[in-house]
C-alpha cells in the first residue's frame, strides 16, 4: 500500500531524514515511535506531501505521490492524516467537517455525504453530536470527529500523529478502542505513538526512528522483549 524508498528530507541545512525505507502491505497496522524531534511527523507528512521530500520516492496504491503531476488532493485523501491537535474547523459544525472532504474531494452530493457522514459519526460513537460545533465536545470527541472525517474521504491508508498526546488522560482509551476498531476491520494504519501498550496489541510491526533512520523495526513480540538496538533499550528504558 505504502513503498517508501530512501526518503530523505532536510529543512535548510538540517537533515532530518537521512534515508528511510519503508513498505507496508495493505491491511497492515505500523507504529512509529522515537524520541522527539527525530523525525516521525517528517515521515508522515512526506507520505500525503505536507511536505516536500528532498529526494527518495514514496508510493502510495501504485500511485507515484513525488511526481509533481500528481492531484496533492487525491493523494491527501488517499493518505489521509489525523493530527494530535485534531484541526478541526471551527466554524463548521461536526456533520459539516465530515462531509466537507468527501464533497470537494471525492465529489459526492449534499445529501450523499451527509447520509455517510451521519453513519461515520455513529461509528465512532457521535451520532447526537452531528448539530454541535467542535468547542462543545470534549478532547476524545474532537479525536473521534476528526477520525470520522478522515473515513469519510475513503482513504486507502490513515496516518494518524500522535493522536492521543494531547488528551487528559482519561480520554486517551475512548480514541484507541476506535482505532483498534478500525485495525481489526483492516484499514491501513501508520501510527506514530507514545502509547507503548497500544503499539504492543494492535501494531502488527513497530519502527523505532531516532537520528534520521529507522533504527530497529520488527513485531511487537520481539520489539519490546529483546530490544537489540541500545538506542532503543535506552528509548524504551524512558517511556515505558
Ligand atoms: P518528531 O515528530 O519525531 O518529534 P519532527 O518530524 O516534527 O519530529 O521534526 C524533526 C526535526 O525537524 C526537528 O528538529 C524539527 O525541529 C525539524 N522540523 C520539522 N518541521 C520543520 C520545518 N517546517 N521547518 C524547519 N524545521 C522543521
Ligand atoms: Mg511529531
Amino acid at each position: 500500500m505504502i513503498r517508501i524508498e530512501n526518503l530523505h528530507k532536510s529543512f535548510g541545512s538540517l537533515e532530518v531524514l537521512k534515508g528511510i525505507d519503508l513498505h507496508v502491505r495493505p491491511g497492515e497496522v505500523v507504529c512509529i515511535i522515537g524520541p522527539s524531534g527525530s523525525g516521525k511527523s517528517t515521515v508522515l507528512r512526506c507520505i500525503n506531501r505536507l511536505e516536500e521530500p528532498t529526494a527518495g520516492r514514496i508510493i502510495v496504491d501504485g500511485k507515484d505521490i513525488t511526481d509533481p503531476k500528481t492531484n496533492m488532493n487525491l493523494v491527501r485523501a488517499e493518505a489521509t492524516m489525523v493530527f494530535q491537535q485534531f484541526n478541526l474547523f471551527p466554524h463548521m459544525t461536526v456533520l459539516h467537517n465530515v462531509t466537507l472532504g468527501p464533497v470537494k474531494v471525492r465529489g459526492l452530493s449534499s445529501a450523499e455525504a451527509e447520509e455517510r457522514g451521519r453513519e461515520l459519526l455513529a461509528k465512532v460513537g457521535l451520532a447526537d453530536k452531528a448539530e454541535n460545533y467542535p468547542d462543545q465536545l470534549s478532547g476524545g470527541q474532537k479525536q473521534r470527529v476528526a477520525i470520522a472525517r478522515a473515513l469519510a474521504l475513503q482513504p486507502k491508508v490513515i496516518l494518524f500523529d500522535e493522536p492521543t498526546s494531547a488528551l487528559d488522560p482519561e480520554l486517551v482509551g475512548e480514541v484507541l478502542e476506535v482505532m483498534k476498531q478500525l485495525a481489526r476491520e483492516g484499514m491501513t494504519m501508520v501510527v506514530v505513538t507514545h502509547e507503548m501498550g497500544f503499539a504492543k496489541e494492535v501494531a502488527d510491526r513497530v519502527i523505532f526512528i531516532d537520528g534520521g533512520r529507522i533504527q530497529e523495526e520488527g513485531p511487537p513480540e520481539a520489539f519490546f522483549s529483546n530490544p537489540e538496538n541500545p538506542r532503543l533499550r535506552d528509548f524504551l528504558g524512558k517511556v515505558i
